[in-house]
């Protein structure tokens, strides 16, 4: 009996784990063309300075539809792309498209307008990143000033003089620096703050139950208060609603992101609802 249910729970796990192979697998064949396709997209999301709501930013994020999968999530393709390498050249084409778009918008009229990027860890340590930015830099016409790569504090921490070597690169063309997820990882401000960090991004889990965990709420408003003596932006992530708005506001929060203001849009969404906030 008890050897007979052995083998029915071995024959479980290895079906699960040949179903999660094959996925991966199945996902990263797939992914393998997405590029050359033309399956991925990239949309916008808006940073706004909550006292003009104005948007100060907009976050570039990866959108994939695959004709035989679908639309796949980001949580479930990026760790795809990263294992299997093909981060680098995706992670090139978004910085490539982001600054892409901003320059076309600029020429619209969209002034005052800066484009966020996210690097993954492969990108940032294997793929060439300087490299990356100045060639899309150089097709665009824009300056490094124009642009935001987004970091978690964890691809710092994981090699921290590497990553001091590879930010200082970086640095004279004007590129910013945000930590996103910030929160969710194990450094401190105070110790980040030698990289030079602009903006600081507390991760939307904390944002989510401001209103009744009353631990991360204290966590924000601690946050909040030592980016203010460190002199460190902060960007809220994941605001949905009115009530988290008015906590982070109250104390000062210098930029907000989230459903409550804007989904991210497809650019020419983007542009109107820019028409509506900054004319
Ligand atoms: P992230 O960089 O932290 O991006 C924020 C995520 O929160 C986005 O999810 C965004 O759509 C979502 N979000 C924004 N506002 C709200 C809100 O009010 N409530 C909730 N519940 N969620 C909100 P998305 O687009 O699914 O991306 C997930 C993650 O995938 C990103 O997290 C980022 O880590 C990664 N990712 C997306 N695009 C890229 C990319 O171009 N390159 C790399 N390396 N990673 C990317
Ligand atoms: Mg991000
Ligand atoms: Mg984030
Ligand atoms: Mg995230």
């Amino acid at each position: 009996h008890a050897k007979e249910q052995g083998r029915a729970t071995f024959e479980f796990f290895t079906r699960e784990l040949n179903k999660r192979a094959y996925e991966r697998l199945s996902t990263e064949t797939h992914l393998r063309g997405a590029l050359a396709n033309d399956e991925l997209q990239l949309v916008y999301q808006p940073i706004v300075e909550p006292q003009s709501g104005r948007i100060r930013a907009a976050e570039a994020l990866l959108r994939w539809n695959s004709p035989v999968l679908g639309r796949v999530s980001p949580e479930q393709f990026i760790p795809v792309a990263e294992q299997s390498g093909l981060i680098v050249e995706i992670g090139h084409w978004v910085i490539e498209t982001a600054l892409m778009q901003l320059a076309s918008w600029k020429r619209l009229g969209m002034k005052n307008l800066m484009v966020c990027v996210n690097v993954s860890a492969v990108q940032f340590w294997r793929g060439n990143l300087m490299q990356s930015i100045q060639q899309s830099l150089a097709s665009s016409g824009l300056s490094g000033r124009d642009l935001e790569i987004e970091l978690t504090e964890n691809v710092i921490m994981s090699d921290v003089d590497k990553a001091r070597t590879v930010l200082n690169q970086l640095r004279p063309l004007g590129v910013r620096l945000a930590i996103d997820d910030f929160g969710t990882g194990y450094s401190s401000l105070s110790y980040l703050k030698q990289f030079k960090v602009d903006h600081l991004k507390i991760d939307k889990s904390f944002v989510r139950d401001l209103k009744t965990d009353s631990d991360d709420a204290a966590i924000v408003s601690a946050v909040l208060s030592m980016a203010q003596d460190l002199h460190v932006q902060v960007i809220a992530e994941g605001v949905e609603n009115a009530e988290q708005l008015a906590f982070l506001t109250d104390r000062n929060c210098d930029f907000i992101q989230g459903y409550f203001f804007s989904r991210p849009l497809p650019p020419n969404d983007l542009m109107r609802l820019w028409a509506r906030t900054n004319r």
